[in-house]
């Protein structure tokens, strides 16, 4: 790793650490309000990070294609990745359900002191039009493909970005002499993107430092005290299923688990204080690329679609999340329902967009599948912006020892290169 990412490493766990400091100081001391006047500063790095997530995804699944040469080779790829989100998830849930069943934090919780709230009107509607578990998974693979690319691009619908640029890709493989220069045009657009990200991410500290004063002075402590042992379960789990990770990733790449956290500090913390992996995700592919040693195929082609469709930390948290409202509510599930409830809460987190509170909104497809009331999600609405911090540091951490394992899989295999009908 080179020694700039180590220093930047460095500034941005700093920046984490003040915000947080400063954060809780104006929390306790009543002056929240003075952070409107520095909360531009964060609105400006989110919304950056934001527009070069198009051109980087576009340019980097077309080029990943173009470099590996052969829809054969993608395929492989698709495959593994697919394997490896789907593995992780089950075992994530797993992980959920068997803390939150140790655990119990629902037993005996008071309704009204563990924070009820009633759903806001928005709030409320967005939850009510959840479509149901089938339409939801069937959605998602439907409205990948895109009527009108450019409609794509312009709504940043990554799903359906990195399909069309699959299309695209396949198309430039096999006619090579006339697709030369939108290659060339889209080896320019992603060596731009990636120099316009490197600049951002030099604004990564004072974005990090102002969105944590931001979350912490707004942090509503009275709720998480009264939701302590729901967020105590939430998190362990999240911990452990990292911890898990964690293992698979040094043994895939034999680097130190320290030299991995290292690398991976500036996504990491980034997704913490965003709580979006898809505001993330340039500083992911920047960062996996340059400090990880993986191919960078891979990362250009694992990372987009795990950001989108691999979210180990939701799936764990709606099992939890579940599993708790029933508790709190005095209802017995039985084993069949606990079952349901893995098997939704798994699929569930793929229908979540990647972005803040979208795990929130797909928790109404698991609590509707085992007839939990959809009122339960008040419950742990005070808490919701807390954990998603958590959650989606695992979901991006997860994104990223997918790379290393798919990269560690791939390495080795050899791809009959594309018979072009061009001469
Ligand atoms: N915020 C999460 C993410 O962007 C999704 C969620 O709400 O769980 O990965």
């Amino acid at each position: 790793m080179q020694e700039s990412s180590k220093k930047e490493a460095k500034l941005i766990g700093i920046a984490m650490i003040a915000g947080l400091a400063i954060g809780l100081g104006l929390y306790f001391s009543g002056s929240a309000h003075y952070v409107a006047y520095i909360k531009p500063l964060a609105d400006i790095f989110i919304r950056l990070l934001k527009m070069v997530i198009v051109p980087l995804v576009f340019s980097s699944i077309f080029m990943s294609m173009i470099n590996l040469g052969t829809p054969e080779a993608l395929g492989a790829m698709g495959r593994k990745a697919v394997g490896y989100y789907f593995i992780t998830t089950v075992i994530a849930v797993l992980i959920g359900l068997i803390f939150v069943n140790i655990i119990q934090p629902g037993v005996g919780a008071d309704l009204g002191s563990a924070g009820l709230q009633n759903l806001d009107s928005s709030m409320a509607q967005r939850v009510s039009e959840q479509k149901g578990l089938f339409q939801t998974i069937i959605g998602v693979l439907v409205d990948a493909i895109p009527t009108n690319p450019v409609g794509a691009l312009a709504n940043s619908n990554v799903l359906q970005i990195i399909l069309f640029s699959i299309f695209f890709g396949i198309v430039a493989l096999y006619y090579p002499k006339r697709s030369s220069a939108i290659v060339e045009g889209m080896r320019s657009l992603e060596h731009m993107s990636l120099t316009l990200t490197h600049w951002v991410m030099k604004l990564a500290p004072i974005g990090i430092f102002v969105l944590m004063v931001d979350v912490m002075s707004r942090s509503g402590f009275d709720a998480i005290i009264s939701l302590s042992k729901y967020i105590f379960a939430v998190v362990i789990g999240l911990t452990c299923h990292a911890i898990f990770l964690m293992v698979i990733a040094c043994v895939r790449s034999k680097k130190s688990p320290m030299f991995i956290l290292k690398g991976l500090a500036t996504p990491l913390i980034t997704a913490f204080s965003t709580s979006s992996s898809a505001a993330t995700l340039p500083l992911t592919m920047a960062a996996v690329e340059d400090n990880l040693g993986v191919s960078k195929d891979t990362a250009k082609f694992v990372l987009p679609l795990g950001a989108t469709i691999n979210m180990d930390g939701t799936a764990l948290y709606e099992s939890v999340a579940a599993i708790f409202i029933a508790q709190a509510y005095g209802i017995d599930l039985s084993i069949g329902q606990q079952v349901i409830i893995f098997m939704t809460a798994s699929l569930a987190a793929i229908g979540a967009a990647a972005i803040p509170g979208a795990g929130l909104i797909t928790m109404s497809i698991v609590l509707g599948a085992v007839g939990l009331p959809l009122e339960g999600i008040g419950l742990i609405l005070a808490v919701d912006r807390f954990l998603d911090m958590f959650r989606t540091t695992v979901n991006v951490f997860g994104d990223c020892v997918g790379t290393i394992v798919v990269d560690s899989m791939m390495s080795g295999q050899t791809f009959k290169k594309v018979e072009s009908d061009e001469t």
